[in-house]
């Protein structure tokens, strides 16, 4: 396993990891979380990425006993959560980034992973009714506690993550380190254009997610969608949506190109994510051992994408981009 830097931060994460959204509660238990986690720990993953509303927490349950069932030493891994969204109904309880919110929530959290503190700690959307300034320091606060040791944002824009960054610098509070952003071959601008001044300007970690597409760019959708998969599952229909059918078609175009590397499309299109140096981890998913066995293998290929495989997968990516812009 390879380790990257957050960022400037001096913490290092594994460049794959492994996250619980849509898995955890659904598809995944307790028995098959902490094994899952275990063959990944066992290959050198040392983040396991959460949130408050996955599941409505029950994803951090599962989590937390998986956690509690592997007995691993506190040092030798991390941990995240992300707070947005909420799990109850009050007016300063949902869709909100408002210390009062914050604060419980990381009790919250805390609480159903069986954790003293959380690793890293997002605010999973912006918010655009709290002032920007009352959301950072009740971050900060929150890291300051030790109740989290880094803070972040998930799908922020640019301008909104350096808003927030130069408020903590002016104020001496601790400043945002890292954001998770989709990232993939049908999403790429905000990674490769948007952040672009972020990385060097303010020392900007990311930990990306769906690098598959929710298992789009695995091509498993080419021909139907197969029962039991992400696409089928009851709830996800605004999923399906996102993803027409001339997209799943498009997509399997990264097949052949995996093929002749030595390697499978889901393995190829993690790599690709991988390869981008602002990168520091690829938050993957599985809903079963053999997927996460096929990904935790995607490292290999990264030494193989030269600029002129980079051309060609490209070329072959375009219509399934196209489509996306359809
Ligand atoms: P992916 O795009 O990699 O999709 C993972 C899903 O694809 C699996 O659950 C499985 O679904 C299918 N899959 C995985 N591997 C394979 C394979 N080798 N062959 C075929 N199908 C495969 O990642 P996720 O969308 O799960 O995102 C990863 C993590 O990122 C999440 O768990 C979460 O922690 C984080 N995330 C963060 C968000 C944010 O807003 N900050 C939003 C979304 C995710 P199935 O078998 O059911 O078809």
């Amino acid at each position: 396993m390879e380790y990257r830097r957050l960022g400037n931060a001096g913490v290092k994460v594994s460049a794959l990891s492994l996250g619980s959204w849509v898995t955890y509660g659904s598809q995944v238990d307790v028995a098959a979380a902490a094994d899952m986690m275990a063959a990944a720990y066992d290959r050198g993953v040392n983040f396991f990425d959460n949130a408050e509303n996955y599941a409505a927490g029950r994803s951090e349950e599962i989590m937390g006993a998986a956690l509690k069932r592997l007995g691993w030493r506190r040092a030798s891994y991390l941990v995240s959560t992300k707070f947005y969204w909420g799990l109850a109904d009050g007016p300063n309880e949902k869709n909100t980034l408002n210390r009062k919110y914050l604060m419980q929530a990381i009790d919250g959290s805390l609480a159903r992973l069986g954790l003293d503190y959380v690793d890293l700690v997002y605010c999973h959307r912006p918010d655009p009714d709290t002032p920007m300034e009352e959301t950072v320091w009740a971050m900060s606060d929150i890291v300051a506690s030790g109740r989290a040791l880094y803070w972040g944002t998930s799908e922020w824009s640019a301008e909104q993550i350096r808003q927030a960054w130069e408020i903590a610098d002016r104020r001496n509070l601790r400043k945002p380190q890292m954001e998770q952003p989709q990232y993939s071959l049908l999403f790429r601008d905000k990674v490769e254009k948007e952040f672009g001044r972020l990385y060097g300007d303010i020392g900007l970690g990311l930990t990306t997610w769906s690098p598959l597409a929710s298992g789009v760019l695995s091509g498993k959708y080419a021909n139907g969608i197969p029962d039991g998969s992400r696409l089928a599952l009851p709830g996800y229909g605004w999923l399906k949506e996102r993803y027409p059918e001339p997209v799943l078609r498009a997509a399997a175009a990264l097949g052949p190109i995996a093929r002749e590397l030595g390697g499978t499309p889901a393995q190829l299109a993690i790599a690709w994510c991988a390869r981008n140096p602002n990168v520091s981890t690829v938050i993957t998913g599985a809903s079963r051992p053999a997927q996460l066995e096929e990904n935790l293998g995607a490292l290999e290929l990264v030494p193989k994408l030269t600029g002129e495989v980079m051309a060609i997968i490209d070329e072959a990516m375009a219509p399934a981009a196209a489509a996306m812009r359809d």
